[in-house]
Formats: C-alpha cells, structure tokens, sequence
C-alpha cells in the first residue's frame, strides 16, 4: 500500500516506521524544514519545531509507551536506552511494596527532553527504507475522486511538491490540523468536539552543575499549595523541568511568569527544594507558560459514516487532552498500532478505513472521556482548595484514585489505567473494586500542603 502521512511528528513518524517495517511504501509530508541536530543539546538550544509548540515542555514516556517502543521499535528503544533517560519507577510509590508481584514491572515511566526523544526518532525515521520523510513541505489540501456523497481521497496537495498520490492518506497533523477544512473543502462533514480544560500551566527547566539527579524522592510529585500543583521531570543530562499547574481563573498564580518567584515556590516545595537548591541546579530557560490547552476531538465521520474514504488520522488529530496525564505518545502508539493491524487484516483502503474508525472508537476515544473526567475532578479539588467548593459529587474515578494512595489492589488497577493499559471501564465498571475504593476513599486523609494559601500569595505578590 502506498501511504502518505501528514505530519512528521511523534504520531506521525511512529506510524510510518510500523508501517514501512510491514512493508508498505511511506512518505511523510512535514511541514517544519529542519533534520534532527547532530546531538541532542543542539537539538534542544536551536531545533526549530515551530509545528510543535510542546516540544519544549516537560514530557514523559509512560508504561505503555515503553511497553509498546520494546516491543514494537527496539532499536528506537536502544536508542533511548543509551541516552541518559530518568526512569521513574511507580512501584515505590506502592501502598505495600511487599504485595508487588512481577506483572507491576510494567509500572514505569522513562523521562527524557521532547527535543531528545524527536530527534532519535527523526533520525530512525530517516534510515528506514520504504521511508521517506519530506521536510519543509506544507500539505495545503486533500486530492479526492467524487460523484458520490463519501469521496475517496487519493492524495494530498502540498505547495513544495504538487499533488502527492497515494492509497491511504493518514493525518497526524496534531491537535491543529487543517484537515475538517480540507474535507469541508470536499464539501463533506466531520464531526469535532472540544471545551476548553481551564487550566495554565508554568514550566523552567533546570540543569544540575555535576550532570547527575538527586535522590528520587517523589516521583512525579513536586508538592503542592492550595489551588497550585508542582511536577517534576527529570530529562536526560543532569536536565530537568518542573511544571506547575493550577486553573487558568486563579490571577495570583499568573506572577509565575517570573522567574525569580517560580524558583522561590519550587524552594518552598518539600519534594523539589533539594532539586532546585542554588548548590546543585541552575535555571536554563525562562519561565515558559502555557494556557487554554483543549480537550478535543477529531472524527472522520458524516453522521452516518465515514466522511470519505482513504483517509484515517492518528495521534493528537484523533484526540487530544490535557497534558499532565502525560498520556499523548502513548495513545499515538496504540492508534498507530491498531492501523497496522487493520491494514494487516484487511488491505482495501475503504475497509481500512471503516473498520479502523470502529477500532478508534472502541480503543482511543475512551481516553478522552477519562480526561475530561479527570480535568473535572481537578477543577473541583483545586476549587475546593481555593475555599469555592461546588455541589457536583466526587466521581468514581476521583475515588478510585484517591483509593490507590491507601490500597494495593486499587493502587495496581488504578495504575494499569494511568499507564494506558488497561481501559478505564475495566475498573470503573467492576463494581466489587469501586465498592471497595468507595469504603477505602472515605477514610483518606485531606490532601497536606507544602505551602499555605497565604504563604504561597506572599511568595507570588
Ligand atoms: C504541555 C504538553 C505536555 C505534554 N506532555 C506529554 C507527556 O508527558 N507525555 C506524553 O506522552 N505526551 C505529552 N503531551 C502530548 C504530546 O506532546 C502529543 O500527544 C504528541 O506530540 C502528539 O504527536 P502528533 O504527531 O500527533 O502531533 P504533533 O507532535 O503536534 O505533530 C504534528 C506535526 O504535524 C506537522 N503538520 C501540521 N500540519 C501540517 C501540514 N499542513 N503539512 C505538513 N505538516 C504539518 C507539524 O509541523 C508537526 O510536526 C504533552 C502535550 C503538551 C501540550
């Protein structure tokens, strides 16, 4: 099959490796010029990713994402292996580490810079044969035969290279793709959905002066105040960024943009004084802001089918969410996967791309849903914190994980989730488990702050 992917970035170019891998003739169309940089600080200081406005952000690479780059890209994996990744082991944060069986193996997060994982991806991208990557090529539009009401894509436009044709175009143009308005333009619906999750986040990353990491005392966990939430992610290098998120409404936190006050919360943060002490990092960015982050949503579909045939998305095209569940590579891969096998099974391009849409709906979309539950839970947590508690209940998941802080087998279930193995239904639906999360939640103790509202205002005004 000849596939043409728009997009070059994670999504896209996992997907034309486990395609080119089975064989099928690849191009990947991307709209950003630059190669990857000869090693991974220049990748950092001067890759110029102006179609990825994360790639800067703290990111890490979540159990399923490992599990699926091990067994799926190992030589990408080994890629990884040898470039100074954090591990983040979850199964020290178990509620009772003398109940971990082997299967909590799984329970890992790699941790490294977004600038150094893209570009050992760029670089495999490249060496693959039935691969190729075009850069510096802006897609402008879909290629369709009509006549009937469901077209058949069979390219793209691009303004570099003309009419690029292929069997299957597949968009993983991220969460801004211009693809509803090239099917609009084929005069076909799409169906999008969105809300806005209402948080703000601050990241500055940090570089400790010896090249190595303090002892791992928290996991991800960077402390936290009322309204205020820290997250820490070790990179690679002695490199590390702390991120803190609070609701876009709460204005004190907005003093975060300076730096001098961002480094004075993280200092007054238990879990990250002894990362962020003068004596052992330096800041090396400014405070990098980011807000009204989308949860949405993107189907190919016309109310009663797909919109056209011949054309499939991945990636953040298909859903994307709010970031700190640190779940969006993860759920490229499963969707990347799940398209390989669909093409396996059934080759014709039309099948491929009803049959693919039912797998999205039944493997991936499930974990927007999780994220907008999730964001709702926040938002009531952090307005509680904030002395505006609302009359919405707690959901079951709010339960279930505040569940896994105290007991093993809600701790396991709940964490197979979070690392994108198993469903959320598989727990939220088993009622012998939320019986038991709902008793175990009602005994957890309230949330302790490293910091007081007040102290936390006197710090930030
Ligand atoms: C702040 C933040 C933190 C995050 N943290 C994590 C994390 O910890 N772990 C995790 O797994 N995920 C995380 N994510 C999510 C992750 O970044 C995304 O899921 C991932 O980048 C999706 O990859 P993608 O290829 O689908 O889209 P993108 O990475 O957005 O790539 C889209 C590509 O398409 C190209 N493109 C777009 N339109 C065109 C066109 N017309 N022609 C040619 N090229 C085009 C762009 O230039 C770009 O290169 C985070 C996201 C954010 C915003």
């Amino acid at each position: 099959m000849k596939a043409v992917i728009v997009g070059g970035g994670a999504g896209g170019l996992l997907t034309g490796l486990l395609l080119a891998r089975d064989g099928h003739d690849v191009t990947v169309l991307e709209r950003d010029p630059e190669r990857p940089p000869s090693d991974r600080e220049a990748a950092w200081d001067s890759w110029t990713r102006t179609g990825i406005s994360q790639i800067r952000q703290p990111h890490g690479f979540i159990g399923r994402t490992r599990r699926i780059l091990m067994d799926e890209l190992p030589d990408l994996w080994d890629d990884m292996q040898g470039s100074d990744a954090y591990r983040v082991d979850l199964r020290r944060f178990a509620p009772d580490p003398a109940a971990l069986n082997d299967q909590d193996e799984r329970l890992q997060v790699e941790v490294m810079r977004r600038t150094t994982f893209d570009r050992l991806l760029g670089l495999r991208a490249e060496a693959e044969s039935n691969l190729t990557v075009l850069r510096g090529v802006v897609v402008t539009g879909l290629n369709a035969t009509n006549g009937s009401s469901v077209p058949t894509v069979t390219g793209v436009s691009t303004e570099a290279h003309g009419h690029v044709s292929a069997d299957l175009v597949i968009d993983s143009g991220g969460r801004r793709t211009a693809s509803p308005k090239w099917l609009a333009e084929l005069g076909v619906p799409v169906e999008q959905w969105s809300e806005t999750d209402g948080f703000t986040y601050h990241s500055m990353w940090f570089r400790t002066h010896d090249g190595s990491y303090p002892p791992d005392l928290a996991g991800f966990f960077g402390g936290s105040a009322p309204g205020l939430v820290s997250l820490l992610f070790a990179g690679d290098t002695g490199v590390f960024g702390v991120a803190m998120v609070g609701l876009g409404s709460d204005k004190p936190l907005r003093k975060l943009r300076d730096p001098d006050r961002f480094v004075e919360v993280a200092r007054r943060f238990g879990p990250l004084a002894g990362w962020v002490d003068p004596d052992v990092a330096s800041p090396i960015t400014e405070v990098m802001p980011m807000g009204a982050i989308q949860n949405r949503s993107l189907r190919f579909w016309n109310g009663e089918g797909p919109s056209a045939y011949g054309i499939v998305n991945v990636g953040d095209s298909v859903l994307s969410t709010n970031p700190s569940l640190g779940r969006g590579i993860a759920i490229a891969l499963v969707g990347a996967v799940e398209l390989r096998t669909v093409i396996r099974e059934v080759e014709d391009p039309k099948t491929v791309t009803t049959t693919y849409d039912t797998v999205k709906q039944e493997q991936i979309v499930p974990w927007l849903w999780d994220a907008v539950e999730s964001d709702r839970g926040m938002r009531l947590a952090l307005n509680t914190a904030l002395g505006s508690p609302t009359d919405e209940p707690e959901s079951d998941r709010t339960l279930l994980s505040r569940a896994s802080f105290l007991d093993m087998a809600c701790w396991r279930r709940w964490a197979g989730v979070n690392q994108v193995f198993e469903l959320p239904s598989t727990c939220l639906e088993d009622e012998e488990l939320m019986d038991r999360a709902r008793s175990i939640a009602a005994q957890a103790p309230p949330p302790a702050y490293n910091l007081s509202r007040e102290e936390l205002e006197a710090i930030l005004t």
